[in-house]
């Protein structure tokens, strides 16, 4: 590592929390410190040092199109000279919300805002107000952002209200959310069961994509959208991550269900902070000023976020822009495996569109106590020996790898061969 890297280091640390903005940047879970990057352009980045590496991180998701897409790049450029922010209404927030509702069948109304945190803490907001009651369900492993209703993991025993996951997250609020685990029809009627007439809304990540990715077995968010139904409950689909990366517009929708609120950031927003919560009149009609749920913020929906997110979804709105790109995918992430195999790990792996997970695991797991079982040492071994190799893998067993449009063949043969020397060199 070049003596710039470890004096920024040095300085980050000073002067961020664990030398930076958001936790899995600081590679605690790979071990070793991060890289800082200068500049991307298309699949790669350079890091200060000038080392060019191929990144399969990708923001965490929203660069379906590569880093400083040319369209994106234009965009951007174009509006920031007429003006950024401005509180006042712009064509641009209206075009956007037009583009999610003709993309989405059960979207009518949206309401922009700054991340995908902003979006399922507000969308929450809205399903306590439709129904009047407290309580939430979410699923082990699922992410959806940081504020204290979510950062909650399962108390002890199936269907049980949940404790923090965070020291500050008050435990009356942690108390109100009920955790059980992903891909658990059985679960799920359990804890409406117990609790059905207090629960205002099931929240789910319809693939999750949090704790690599894993995806729904068939039946589980059936008997999600079944049970909200039957108990006037609301279900919340969180595509935050997954919504426009594994299909164009609601990964639930083309799996044929009907989410009551559809949250939505990372793509929509091509690297710009974005979110959206999304769905019917009814239920959207109720956000302020139209109706009582009180949201606002001064930088929802500004041009230049706006711009960005119109020009990436553009682009990849293209009838023939995502099936490319799921085969590379597909290419990467099998091809993976295959070489982890030939050299005697074992390895499996799960696929959403764009984005994949190798699990170092024979079988790929399906919720999160599986994942707690893929061997974390050996990831680590991976991810460093792939770092040196100048392929930047998530530098966590638990993140999704991103696939852009602007990985070529050449890209993903480059790394299948980088693996294969990897693989050779590790425990089998
Ligand atoms: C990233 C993510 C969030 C949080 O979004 P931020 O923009 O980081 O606040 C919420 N839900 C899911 C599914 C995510 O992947």
């Amino acid at each position: 590592m070049g003596g710039t890297t470890e004096s920024l280091w040095q300085r980050a640390t000073k002067v961020l929390p664990g030398g930076v903005n958001s936790p899995v940047r600081s590679f605690r879970g790979v071990g070793g410190q991060p890289f800082f990057v200068r500049e991307g352009h298309g699949p790669y980045v350079i890091a200060e040092d000038g080392t060019r590496y191929l990144d399969y991180v990708m923001g965490y998701g929203p660069l379906i199109l590569g880093h400083a897409h040319p369209r994106v790049v234009e965009a951007i450029r174009e509006q920031v000279g007429r003006g950024i922010s401005f509180g006042i209404p712009t064509r641009l927030e209206v075009e956007l919300a037009e583009e999610l509702a003709g993309a989405i069948s059960v979207v009518d109304m949206v309401r922009l805002v700054n991340s995908g945190t902003e979006a399922t803490m507000s969308a929450l907001r809205v399903a306590r107000a439709v129904t009047g009651r407290p309580r939430v369900l979410k699923f082990s492993g699922c992410y959806h952002g940081h504020h204290d209703s979510l950062l909650v993991k399962a108390g002890s025993g199936a269907a049980t209200m949940g404790v923090p996951d965070s020291a500050g997250v008050p435990e009356p609020i942690a108390a109100l959310t009920l955790t059980v685990p992903y891909n658990d029809s059985d679960a799920v009627r359990q804890a409406f069961r117990n609790y059905g007439k207090e629960i205002a809304a099931v929240i789910v990540e319809p693939v999750a994509g949090n704790m690599g990715t894993v995806p729904p077995v068939p039946g589980f968010l059936e008997t999600i959208e079944e049970v909200t139904k039957a108990y006037g409950a609301l279900w919340i689909s969180d595509e935050v991550m997954a919504g426009f990366r594994v299909n164009y517009g609601s990964v639930a929708e083309v799996r044929g269900l009907h989410p009551d609120i559809i949250t939505l950031a990372k793509v929509i927003g091509a690297g710009m902070p974005v979110g959206a919560y999304a769905g019917k009149r009814e239920y959207l009609s109720l956000v302020a000023p139209s109706g009582p749920v009180y949201q606002a913020g001064t930088f929802s929906g500004n041009a230049l976020a706006m711009a960005a997110g119109l020009a990436q979804l553009n682009v990849v709105k293209a009838p023939d822009f995502y099936a490319p790109l799921v085969e590379r995918t597909r290419l990467l992430a099998q091809g993976l495996v295959e070489r982890a195999k030939r050299h005697g790990i074992a390895a499996s792996y799960h696929q959403a569109g764009a984005m994949f997970a190798l699990f170092f695991r024979a079988q790929a797991p399906l919720n999160f106590d599986e994942v707690m079982e893929t061997d974390a040492a050996l990831y680590r071994q991976y991810f460093h020996g792939m770092l040196s190799a100048g392929i930047f893998m998530p530098p966590s067993p638990y993140e999704s790898v991103f696939v852009s449009a602007a990985h070529s063949d050449e890209d993903i043969e480059r790394t299948l061969v980088a693996a294969d020397r990897v693989f050779a060199r590790l425990p089998g």
